[in-house]
């Protein structure tokens, strides 16, 4: 495999190009906001500096990973070209609906279609396909640069090639795959997702507060971050969204998301990303908030 699109040039989007154009692939990233396109670009170039700086890679390498890359809107023209789509647009199951259809009829037949969702049924997907055998989750983390894991999730009809190729491709460019099978919240996000809910639970209860919660299983666990600060940083709004795909995948009442974060959602206090979820980030840092008794 040698020509990579990249589909969504958003944290995820931006990340994933990164790292395909650093590793010496033919990267083509695309967006249907050119202004999207602009800045994923601002961010590659920031963030190879930064490698640069921290003596990762020479300023050769960036400029060769630079050179690798190219941006457009014209999603179709890209597919024809590709090995491999990796698929990392919006969360939102009628958005890659649209995406994979369109990809079906314009890529090779020969070309495997990747999707970087979090939480959507990599076999739900592959069936608005003709090619099911062709398709995989292929599930980055944030930052994509800095984190090793591939979660590379295999659909029902995905077939034993593409598991082998997708995971022989994940260790090329430096990062660990494991291959899981495709259930809601895949393994990553299954285990994740009720302990920042309980984290969330532990709080409305009044248990804890945010300091001695976080406190707890950073230092007690030896997490470099705590479950709430952890939120903040997800979104509490993709949290909860997550949290209702477990809850619907499972019919579980333990995946139930927390009152306090579905209240918390709807305030429009989504963390970091609102500027105030947990913690308060309107000042630049990471504030506690003393006078909230988060009920
Ligand atoms: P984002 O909102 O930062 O970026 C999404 C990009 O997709 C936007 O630039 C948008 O313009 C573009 N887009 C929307 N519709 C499009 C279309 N039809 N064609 C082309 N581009 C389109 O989102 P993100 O956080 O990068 O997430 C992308 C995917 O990665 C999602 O499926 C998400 O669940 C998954 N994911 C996110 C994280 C994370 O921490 N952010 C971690 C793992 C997986």
């Amino acid at each position: 495999m040698k020509n990579i699109t990249v589909i969504g040039s958003g944290t995820m989007g931006n990340g994933i190009a990164h790292v395909f154009a650093q590793n010496g692939y033919n990267v083509q990233l695309i967006d249907i906001n050119p202004q999207a396109l602009e800045k994923a670009v601002a961010t590659i170039t920031k963030n190879l500096d930064r490698q640069v700086q921290k003596g990762i890679l020479t300023e050769e390498q960036k400029t060769a990973a630079l050179a690798n890359l190219k941006t457009s809107t014209d999603m179709k023209a890209a597919a024809a070209q590709s090995d491999l789509i990796i698929e990392a647009a919006s969360e939102n199951f009628d958005v890659k609906t649209s995406i994979f259809k369109q990809l079906d009829d314009a890529a090779p037949a020969n070309c495997i279609l990747a999707t970087n969702t979090s939480s959507i049924s990599i076999t739900k997907l592959a069936a608005q396909t003709k090619r099911a055998d062709k398709v995989i989750g292929m599930h980055f983390m944030n930052p994509v640069p800095v984190m090793k894991l591939v979660e590379v999730i295999k659909g029902y009809h995905t077939s034993d090639e593409v598991n082998d190729s997708i995971m022989s491709l994940s260790k090329a460019i430096g990062k660990v795959p494991v291959l899981v099978e495709d259930y809601a919240g895949f393994v990553a996000n299954r285990i994740l997702l009720p302990m920042i809910n309980e984290a969330i639970y532990t709080l409305y209860e009044g248990i804890g507060g945010v300091e001695e919660i976080d406190t707890v299983m950073k230092l007690g666990m030896a997490h470099p971050m705590g479950p709430l600060q952890l939120a903040d940083f997800i979104g509490l709004d993709v949290c909860y969204s997550i949290l209702n795909v477990l809850y619907d995948g499972f019919g579980n009442q333990k995946y139930a998301p927390c009152p306090l974060l579905e209240k918390m959602v709807i305030a429009g206090d989504l963390g970091v990303k609102s500027g105030r979820g947990f913690y308060d980030y309107s000042h630049g840092g990471k504030e506690l908030i003393v006078a909230k008794n988060f009920k």
